[in-house]
């Protein structure tokens, strides 16, 4: 019996005002159910969901859910939303709840398993309603249309808006948010002022040296290394120890971080308004935390992360953007599925797609579309078409919602978009358990109880080393320092952390390592040698496999240590644009009236992209974008 399966657990009981006044739902006179009640099982995040469902002959009357231990304001909501729109829709046709895949097929698949018990056909279940001759076409017209409602079109759309121009967003979910909902990361700028708090170490400082010491490859890289040079001759001449960071510094750690293969125009335009952005953000309402931390992946301590005052990380990273478009006209529509642009006279005019409740619409642009649909991580079909990099991702599963389907690459390519760096697809270590995005109070062990590759590494290193280990799992182990001092005792999404975080299988939290070691099963003998080692390490400043941030030990209690495993991440690849954020051609041309922005683009990170740069790229480039297509 799991631990958290004690939970009392939610007892939904969601009712449907039936119609059955001229005996409608059964075709033809034929039954649809055997009437009764059943209960279904399906498999959530952190254990089986069981559903109760009751049925008459032609509708389903009622559910409950009798049993599920899934994450608190995160898996429960998606729960409840999927009954609901079961109920509502009285079909199995019904949409994942962003950024709660597993908790929303969970329920799905119990329902659908209580279903098939009731003898019901379940493929027609299943089957989207095509609208009949009831739905009717939708046409609406506005100088903007935004297709994706994740951090990048939020931050378009609300651009457009202040341009002046009317806006309508859209997004094939029943929620806002997408990908970014989701991120637990921070968002990278170089704040010298913020940053000069910190100090540096040599390890830091050997960092600078090598990367300047590179032989380089273009003029862009000399340039930028020719700025730090003379920043950090000045720094040394001053015996400055602070924490170093510059623009041009930003700029050389994206290129060297991505293999030179991110384009150095779309980097120097990144890096040169990210700070911008970040104050933009908060101008909108994204209230972030005093300290500037070092995100996992990121190679540098330049992250600023946002409170929990929206919800979630994630939440900070979207919500705000849309309240201000609302309070400015702007019009989101949800359940809204873009399938493709129109384009006249070498223009594109309108986005057409579907409804949720199979209705075709047409959405007008008068001066332009911005795609900003995500990647393409949940697409796994698209994964195995472009992925040369990783042996086969054909059964990992992701970190990103069921929404990241690459459709605004396909609808691009459909008008002969250009798209760059397909092959480059991030895989990162992920749980559902999340405490924080910095590592710099975070061990990265195998399952043996050792370190294996150092934390601070690229997020392409560190995903190759796990899925070198006997179990491909990662196991991350943290102390007060970071569960109580930074997070006060609340993880990313919200759980108190010394109860509702543990879920006694792959989040444990206890008052001693020994305590760790006994509940997750990692060996003590070997643990405690591992972490007596590291904080050596940190007070020696050379740790034996390489870190560089070594901030600080893993030495007080309580502890809290997180299962995670080898996910697709983020897609690196996507539509080209040029720096106005208008999507370019095979040939350079730009597509006229096309912008695209977030991580439906290709081309600026290269071939990996560092951590807590997704959320720079989407406010700076969606800004952009935004601009320009009200122009
Ligand atoms: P980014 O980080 O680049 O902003 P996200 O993944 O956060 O990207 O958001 C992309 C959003 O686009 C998601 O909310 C997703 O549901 C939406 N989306 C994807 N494809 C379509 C489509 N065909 N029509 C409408 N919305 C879409």
């Amino acid at each position: 019996m799991k631990k958290a399966m004690k939970r009392a657990s939610l007892v939904l009981l969601a009712l449907v005002m039936v119609l059955t006044m001229f005996g409608c739902g059964s075709r033809d006179g034929e039954a649809k159910f055997e009437a009764g009640t059943y209960t279904g099982t399906g498999e959530g995040i952190h254990g089986d969901i069981v559903v109760s469902v009751t049925v008459d002959e032609n509708e389903i009357l009622s559910m409950e859910v009798t049993e599920q231990s899934e994450t608190q304001g995160l898996g429960d909501t998606a729960i409840e939303k999927i009954v609901q729109d079961i109920l509502d829709s009285q079909s199995l046709a019904v949409d994942a709840v962003s950024g709660a895949t597993y908790s929303s097929n969970g329920t799905l698949a119990a329902v659908t398993d209580a279903l098939t018990q009731a003898g019901a056909d379940i493929d027609a279940l299943m089957e989207k309603s095509d609208g009949g001759d009831s739905a009717e076409a939708i046409v609406k017209d506005a100088d903007v249309i935004v297709v994706g409602t994740g951090g990048a079109g939020m931050t378009a759309a609300l651009e457009a808006a202040r341009a002046g121009s009317s806006v309508i967003i859209i997004d094939k979910m029943s929620f806002v948010g997408g990908n970014t909902l989701v991120a637990g990361s921070a968002m990278n700028a170089p704040e010298p002022e913020e940053q000069k708090k910190q100090e540096m170490d040599d390890v830091r400082m050997a960092t600078i040296e090598k990367i300047l010491a590179l032989d380089p490859v273009d003029d862009y890289m000399a340039r930028w290394q020719a700025t730090v040079a003379a920043d950090m001759e000045e720094y040394n001449a001053n015996g400055e120890t602070y924490l170093y960071d510059s623009t041009d510094w930003f700029k050389l750690q994206i290129y060297v971080g991505g293999d030179y293969v991110g384009n150095p125009v779309l980097i120097e335009l990144l890096a040169e308004n990210s700070l911008a952005s970040v104050k933009w953000m908060e101008e909108a309402g994204t209230i972030w935390k005093d300290d500037i931390v070092s995100v996992y992946g990121s190679t540098w301590t330049r992250g600023h992360n946002p409170t929990l005052d929206w919800g979630t990380a994630g939440a900070g990273f979207v919500l705000p953007q849309q309240a201000r478009l609302e309070e400015l006209g702007g019009e989101v529509l949800l359940g809204y599925k873009a399938e493709h642009i129109l384009m006249e006279d070498g223009r594109v005019t309108a986005v057409t797609g579907t409804t949720n409740d199979g209705a075709p619409f047409t959405l007008n642009a008068a001066k332009g579309i911005v795609l900003a649909t995500g990647g393409f991580g949940a697409n796994v079909e698209m994964r195995e078409e472009y992925n040369t990099e990783w042996p086969s991702l054909l059964n990992q599963k992701t970190t990103n919602p069921a929404s990241s389907t690459g459709d605004g690459i396909a609808m691009g390519k459909e008008l002969g978009a250009n798209l760059v760096g397909m092959e480059w697809i991030q895989l990162i270590p992920y749980s559902h358990k999340a405490l924080t995005a910095t590592i710099d109070g975070c061990v990265m062990l195998n399952k043996d109880g050792e370190r294996f590759v150092p934390e601070d590494e690229r997020r392409d290193v560190i995903a190759a080393a796990a899925l070198e280990t006997s179990d491909q799992k990662m196991y991350w182990l943290y102390d007060k320092k970071t569960i109580i001092d930074e997070l006060h005792g609340t993880s990313i999404y919200g759980e108190d952390i010394a109860t509702e975080f543990p879920d006694g299988e792959t989040a444990f939290y206890a008052d001693s390592i020994e305590e760790i070691a006994k509940q997750s099963g990692i060996p003590y003998e070997t643990l405690k040698k591992t972490i007596d080692d590291y904080n050596a390490a940190v007070d020696s400043g050379v740790d034996a496999i390489g870190r560089e941030n070594l901030k600080m030990k893993i030495d007080e209690a309580p502890f809290a240590l997180i299962t995670n495993e080898i996910m697709v991440h983020h897609t690196m690849g996507g539509l080209e644009i040029n720096t106005d954020a208008q999507v370019l051609d095979a040939d350079g041309n730009i597509i006229e009236g096309l912008y695209a922005a977030g991580e439906v683009t290709g081309g600026i990170h290269g071939s990996n992209r560092l951590g807590g740069n997704a959320i720079t790229d989407i406010v700076t480039y969606g800004r952009i974008a935004g601009i320009n297509v009200s122009k």
